[in-house]
């Protein structure tokens, strides 16, 4: 019998942490789990303000479209509609909390011990917990455990400049009063091009600035290009190579001057220019865990720390920030360290052909290589390119466009990239990254049947290539 309190403590009640502690319990691990923010933070990022309020808000943004375009189909609205901001705030703090509920249920019901409260790490296998008294005052509680799993996750890093206190982050975006009529979006990043979309959607002016010459580095070029030319025709003002030198506040609104001597008034502005590891009074330095330049956790390819008990994954440790990475990281570690569940191997993490999804409008769909790398890494590629007016759009009205692309590795004729922008990319490219996955070729996707009439069957129809 251990002489530890717990056999795991999970510090953190994101995605990572969540999963972490709850597989663990059900392996019979005695486990607690401490959340700063208590069971209104349970879910973490995801759940409070990223993923979820953010889909939401993307649905809610959809219907601007929808409504305009239904006329084509013969509907007729009686009225023009409007948004209610209040009302969309309301209802997504209404399921966010219930979803807060349906993981503060799961944990428990999983034997899992909830802490509320901000954890410290002493040594190697002790953990001061900063909690609140039931009067209010504050208190501490020291505890022990063979395991420590950091799953802290990240928060928004705002550079500094002149007026930076007039600024907002993702996090105070989604409860914003009054509703931002004029919204000013610093980034060119995941966070920034949805928000400017969304945004946009709901009835904003939007203006958003990238510092560089196109936004979402990293994606592929024909994809970062197209995506930008739909968002303007939609109507956000995307200036490239732009930036802000100073904001002040003034009778108008708040006032951004830009780089190139322009002036832009807006109700918010908001920043989405990165995120930093939730690192801050962990009491790392203390225990002597390495970390990297922004403080990130540095772990080994088993998610370990230099610190033999002392584990970490997802955002924390500043790799793929994405929900699922988190999810499958912290499976990794439970498997390690209790086993894997009955019947099934212990679960390996791969970095390849991890499929994603921005949610601008139209969605980005995206799993494997861009062009760019696929010629880097294979020499030979044969690209296959198809760009087309959805059907939806032959009566609706609306001039967006799709572009589907997959890049192939020439000798092996493997689909080494695939990428998607048009309406729902995200739920069309996530059955694709399984077959890429598997190693499909182009062959395989050739020889498989279309689903007609979709746009997702334009993925199995493309026979003849752009480039080679
Ligand atoms: P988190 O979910 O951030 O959880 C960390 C938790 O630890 C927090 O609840 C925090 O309060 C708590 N904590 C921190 N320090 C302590 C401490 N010392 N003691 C106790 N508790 C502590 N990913 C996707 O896959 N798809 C998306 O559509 C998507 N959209 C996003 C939209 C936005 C606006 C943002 C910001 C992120 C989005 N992400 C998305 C990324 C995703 O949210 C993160 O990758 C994911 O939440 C990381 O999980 P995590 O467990 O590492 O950390
Ligand atoms: P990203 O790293 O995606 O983008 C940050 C953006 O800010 C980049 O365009 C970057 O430019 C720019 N930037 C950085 N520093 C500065 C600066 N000092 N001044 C001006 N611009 C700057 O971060 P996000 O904050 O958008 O999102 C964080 C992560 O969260 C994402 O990487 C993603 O992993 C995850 N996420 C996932 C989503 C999804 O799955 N749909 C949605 C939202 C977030 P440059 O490129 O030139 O460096």
């Amino acid at each position: 019998m251990s002489t530890f309190d717990f056999d795991l403590f999970v510090i953190g009640g994101g995605s990572g942490g969540v999963r972490a502690a709850r597989m663990a319990a059900q392996r019979g691990a005695r486990v607690a789990l401490a959340e700063t923010l208590g069971e209104e933070g349970l879910g973490g990022t995801c759940v409070n303000v990223g993923c979820i309020p953010k889909k939401l808000y993307s649905y809610a943004a959809h219907y601007h479209a929808a409504f305009s375009e239904a006329a084509g189909y013969g509907w007729e609205l009686a009225s023009p509609p409007r948004l209610d901001w209040a009302t969309l705030k309301a209802n997504r703090a209404r399921e966010i909390s219930r979803l807060n509920g349906v993981y503060d249920n799961l944990l428990r019901g999983s034997g899992v011990t909830v802490f509320h409260g901000f954890a410290r790490i002493d040594s190697a296998h002790d953990i001061t917990l900063a909690t609140l008294h039931a009067d209010g005052s504050p208190g501490h509680q020291t505890l022990t455990a063979a395991n420590i799993l950091i799953a802290t996750g990240g928060t928004p890093h705002v550079p500094h400049f002149s007026g930076r206190e007039h600024v907002i982050t993702s996090n105070e975006v989604f409860d914003l009063e009054p509703f931002p009529q004029r919204l000013l979006i610093v980034g060119g990043g995941y966070i920034a091009c949805e928000f400017a979309s969304i945004f946009n959607g709901l009835g904003a002016r939007v203006v958003q600035l990238y510092r560089g010459e196109q936004v979402l580095r990293g994606f592929d070029d024909e994809i970062r290009h197209f995506v930008a030319t739909e968002m303007r025709k939609s109507g956000v003002d995307l200036r490239l190579n732009a930036g802000v030198v100073d904001i002040r506040k003034t009778a108008d609104g708040l006032r951004a001057e830009l780089e190139d001597g322009n002036v832009v008034l807006a109700d918010a502005v908001l920043y989405a220019t990165g995120r930093q590891p939730n690192v801050q009074g962990l009491g790392l330095d203390k225990v002597g865990v390495t970390q990297g330049a922004q403080g990130e956790v540095i772990v080994n390819g088993h998610y370990q720390t230099n610190v033999p008990s002392i584990w970490a994954v997802g955002d924390v440790t500043n790799r793929v920030q994405l929900t699922p990475v988190a999810l499958g990281e912290a499976m990794v570690v439970v498997d390690q360290l209790f086993g894997p569940a009955a019947g099934r191997a212990a679960r390996q993490m791969s970095y390849e052909y991890i499929p994603t999804a921005v949610f601008t409008h139209p969605n980005i769909g995206t799993v494997g290589l861009t062009e760019a790398q696929a010629r880097e890494r294979f020499g030979a590629v044969t690209v296959f390119r198809s760009e087309f007016k959805a059907l939806r759009h032959t009566l609706s009205g609306s001039s967006e466009r799709t572009l589907m692309k997959l890049v192939v590795d020439t000798a092996s004729d493997r689909v080494v990239g695939l990428h998607m922008v048009g309406a729902d990319a995200g739920e069309i490219v996530q059955g694709f990254a399984v077959a890429m996955k598997a190693g499909a070729t182009k062959a395989v996707f050739d020889s498989t049947i279309g689903i007609h009439p979709t746009a997702a069957e334009e993925f199995v129809t493309m026979r003849e290539p752009v480039r080679s």
